[in-house]
């Protein structure tokens, strides 16, 4: 054997030695727990519009989102979560926040959960539902104020709509649309 592996014990014995003890006799101690620190999620519930981006960012499914009846449910997983932040970045109204909670242990998975309920919204022409909620419309007629008058609207009435004021400009009666 060479030199300097025979060395290199001693080499690595002075560099930790340098360094002093970085270990804390955790729970006695506290971690060190720095502000890059990622630990589980919290969705601000005055936020969340139930788009389900962070759903589809999601690595490991920690995040679903179902739709029963008139509502959308967004459920969060803590047992899944990986802690990557992916969702906060993609969430386009900035409702995740990455926490720095990090001690999670339960002895039952129903703590482990956490639910968002939204009520979907009704087509204002049938009464169908839209599968969509009132913060998603919203959103949609701020980045686009001419979808306002469709956007409460489902794709069956607003093809209705279309076509009836195309036809209305080329010269049909308002009374042929009605009843
Ligand atoms: S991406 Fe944001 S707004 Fe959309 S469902 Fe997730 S938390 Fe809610
Ligand atoms: S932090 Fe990562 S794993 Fe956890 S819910 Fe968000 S995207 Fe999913």
């Amino acid at each position: 054997m060479s030199l300097k592996k025979l060395l290199k014990p001693f080499k690595l014995i002075s560099i930790a030695h340098k360094s002093g003890v970085v270990t804390v006799l955790y729970p006695y101690q506290k971690p060190l727990i720095t502000t890059e620190f990622r630990g589980k999620i919290s969705i601000d519930a005055t936020k969340c519009m139930g788009c389900g981006a962070c759903v589809n960012a999601c690595p490991p499914n920690a995040l679903t989102l179902s739709r029963r009846d008139d509502t959308i449910v967004l459920n969060y997983f803590i047992g899944r979560c990986i802690f990557c932040g992916r969702c906060a970045e993609v969430c386009p109204v900035g409702a995740i926040t990455v926490t720095h909670e990090f001690e999670l242990a339960s002895a039952s998975t129903r703590d482990l959960n956490e639910s968002l309920v939204h009520r979907v919204e009704k087509c204002s022409g049938c009464g169908g539902g839209l599968g969509a909620t009132s913060r998603m419309l919203q959103y949609v007629i701020l980045r686009s104020p001419a979808s306002e008058n469709y956007v409460h609207l489902c794709p069956n009435c607003r093809k209705k709509k279309l076509i009836q004021s195309l036809a209305m400009k080329m010269g049909a009666r308002t009374e042929d649309y009605e009843g």
